[in-house]
């Protein structure tokens, strides 16, 4: 069965036709400059699409720049490809699910109102998702669509990892909890561990580090995540590309009371200016540029590679007490993938833990490949690539065809 998989964020859709089954792709793309998703968006707002078929790019301008529109050129697109794929079900990946599910859904209006329900919590990801997915069931109709949420994978978390030391109404009332991000990688690369290892997942405690332009770090118990360092919103934790990561709470009132700044220009500065881009003084939040500048010796860029690391082996030390005993490290994500400079670092600061690197298989590992890179002896440090449009097509699949058995997701109790 072919999926088409989608990604739809506030002015962009990413997009996949694949075969879960197989793995194969037939099309990826980007549209960019959407209008919001809006169904009346200003004509001319630059508007793009791009699809990729075989490793070549074609690129076309949008006239009104909304999904439904987007989602007619990709349709299109699907039935001039050469011997056109049928495609058998739509898979979302959808931010935040908030207390409500558990795991991927079949989209049904419940579904949805669900949804609704958990814009608090994500007001950005949500709504456009939203807006996604009734844009897609009008563009692609009799199509079954699952929701596969960011969130989901975390909903095992302990309480004891999941509260935080607030007033209990902020919990009961509003749902103020961790529910961790990037939960359809740390799933996905646990289980691609396992066979590495040669060890079922079930027996597994992993510690799986998703570094990107956002990153989370996940302790994974036989499979299941039992404490992760993103919170209540993707903010928390690690130093990411643009994003403080943990802050002391008491820092809005300070920046408000010395540098006269609203709550709004702190939020801002914490999500856009700050990360890797903030400690190096503005020069870049892409870690391939910081590496490049530090290793000319540019100190700024150099500190920030020593903060996002220090933070990183320090998060990872702290997942290994939620597990108790570590059967191994996970890198993956653009940077986890990518860079072995990282990656060394990082697991220089953690032989306290029992992780000690072959620094050769580590600086050889061929990038877009998967492999052990710790020394005889060590607790194993695998790179895993992962593939989350794989892994929501395979949810998507699962969904459609699977036992129904294995469907209940959407949970009774709101928020918390
Ligand atoms: P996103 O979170 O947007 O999906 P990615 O997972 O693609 O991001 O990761 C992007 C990050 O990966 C950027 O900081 C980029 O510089 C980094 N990266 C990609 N390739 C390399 C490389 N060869 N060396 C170091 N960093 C890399």
């Amino acid at each position: 069965m072919w999926t088409l998989i989608l990604n739809c964020g506030s002015s962009s859709v990413k997009f996949a036709v694949l075969d879960p089954a197989s793995g194969q792709v037939r099309l990826t793309g980007l549209a960019e400059k959407l209008g919001a998703g809006a169904e009346h968006a200003p004509p001319g707002t630059g508007a793009t699409i791009r699809f990729e078929v075989d490793g070549e790019r074609q690129h076309r301008p949008l006239t009104s720049g909304t999904y439904a529109e987007a989602f007619d050129a990709i349709g299109q697109r699907i039935r001039t490809l050469p011997d056109p794929p049928s495609i058998g079900a739509v898979g979302h990946r959808t931010v935040h699910g908030g207390t409500r599910f558990s795991g991927s859904v079949l989209i049904t209006p419940e579904v949805l109102d669900a949804m609704r329900e958990c814009i608090p919590l994500a007001p950005l990801h949500n709504p456009a998702n939203i807006a996604g997915i009734e844009a897609a069931q009008a563009a692609f109709p009799g199509l079954p669509q699952v929701a596969v949420f960011d969130t989901a994978f975390h909903h095992t978390l302990p309480d004891v990892a999941a509260r935080y030391a607030v007033p209990d109404t902020w919990y009961r009332e509003y749902g103020v909890r961790r529910y961790g991000f990037h939960g359809t990688s740390h799933a996905y690369v646990a289980r691609r561990a396992a066979p590495m290892l040669d060890r079922p997942l079930e027996d597994l405690n992993l510690i799986t580090a998703h570094l990107g332009n956002g990153s989370s770090v996940c302790a994974v118990q036989g499979g299941q995540s039992v404490d992760t360092s993103m919170g209540l919103t993707p903010l928390e934790g690690l130093v990411m590309g643009t994003r403080s990561g943990d802050v002391d709470p008491g820092l809005h009132e300070f920046m408000h009371n010395t540098a006269g700044l609203t709550l709004e220009q702190v939020m801002t500065a914490l999500n856009k200016h700050s990360g890797l881009k903030g400690l190096s003084g503005g020069l870049s939040n892409d870690m391939r540029e910081l590496e490049e500048a530090a290793h000319s010796g540019h100190a700024a860029a150099q500190f920030a590679l020593d903060a996002f690391v220090y933070r990183l082996a320090k998060y990872v030390a702290g997942m290994a007490v939620a597990l108790g005993r570590v059967d191994g490290l996970v890198f993956t994500g653009g940077i986890g993938e990518n860079s072995a400079y990282i990656r060394q670092r990082t697991v220089e600061r953690l032989g306290v833990l029992g992780f000690h690197l072959d620094a050769e298989a580590n600086a050889n590992l061929p990038r877009g490949t998967r492999g052990l890179i710790s020394a005889p002896g060590s607790v194993p440090v695998l790179v895993v690539t992962t593939n989350e449009e794989l892994a929501i097509a395979l949810e998507t699949l699962r969904l459609v065809t699977g036992d129904p058995e294995d469907r209940p997701a959407l949970t009774e109790e709101h928020p918390a």
